[in-house]
């Protein structure tokens, strides 16, 4: 155990055990590493950085949520009241809990991987860009661990000595990362082809360089920084 345990809690759930400690412990800061990127969330990749790396959701998210699916049908079939419903509500249950597991693990060794790597983390304000897409996309399992993975990717980069910061991402794929210019695209555009400076990428590569101008912008800039009009 690291650092001092301040509290010590003992739950059941599901018919499982759990005990958690709470651990005061000294900040650990990184070596700095002079390097920062924007990051879009996105559902093709579950995300893309401004220096064009994309991590996948992994496979196995896809067969939780159908696993669960097929629990929640059981569910529905058994009788109210009887021991067959009660068994039933507790397999919903448990999947429910093992797809948190794994979003947990990945969200933890992804986030663990970028601290290492980078100073400065740029991402967009999910708050608001829930609400442009969920018109359109029907939630996920992948889509619902971006808030878990930005909140951990926070709290990481803040105890590492690192910044976070968000921005709104209003405009971040429609705008060109190379001349400005607004270049309207459906959600099922997977390119990015500007007919004004002639800019060819994947779209969510060129919405994480706005995501990290926009923030370098916002903070005062580094000096690369272009702001945005
Ligand atoms: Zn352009």
């Amino acid at each position: 155990m690291e650092g001092k345990v301040k509290t010590l809690s003992i739950t059941r759930r599901n018919n499982r055990w759990y005990v958690s400690f709470v651990v005061e412990t000294e900040p650990k800061l990184l070596p700095k590493t002079g390097k920062e990127i924007g990051i879009d969330m996105g559902l093709q990749a579950f995300l893309t950085t401004s220096d064009g790396q994309q991590v996948e959701a992994p496979k196995y998210f896809r067969s939780s949520e159908r696993q669960l699916a097929k629990a929640q049908r059981r569910l529905s079939r058994r009788k109210k009241g009887s021991n067959r419903r009660k068994k039933a509500r507790l397999l919903v249950a448990k999947a429910h809990e093992r797809i948190t597991n794994q979003r947990l693990d990945f969200c933890h060794k992804v986030t663990c991987s970028l601290v290492q790597r980078y100073d400065g983390f740029f991402a967009e304000n999910l708050n608001i860009k829930g609400m442009v897409r969920h018109r359109y996309l029907s939630k996920s399992v992948s889509d619902a661990a971006w808030g878990m993975f930005l909140s951990i990717l926070k709290s990481k980069a803040e105890n590492a000595g690192r910044r976070y910061r968000e921005v709104s991402p209003n405009g971040t794929s429609q705008r060109c990362s190379g001349c400005g210019e607004t270049v309207k695209k459906s959600l099922s555009t997977r390119i990015h082809r500007c007919p004004f400076c002639g800019l060819l990428l994947d779209r969510d590569i060129n919405a994480a360089i706005n995501i990290q101008r926009l923030g370098r912008s916002l903070q005062g800039g580094a000096a690369t920084a272009t702001p945005l009009n």
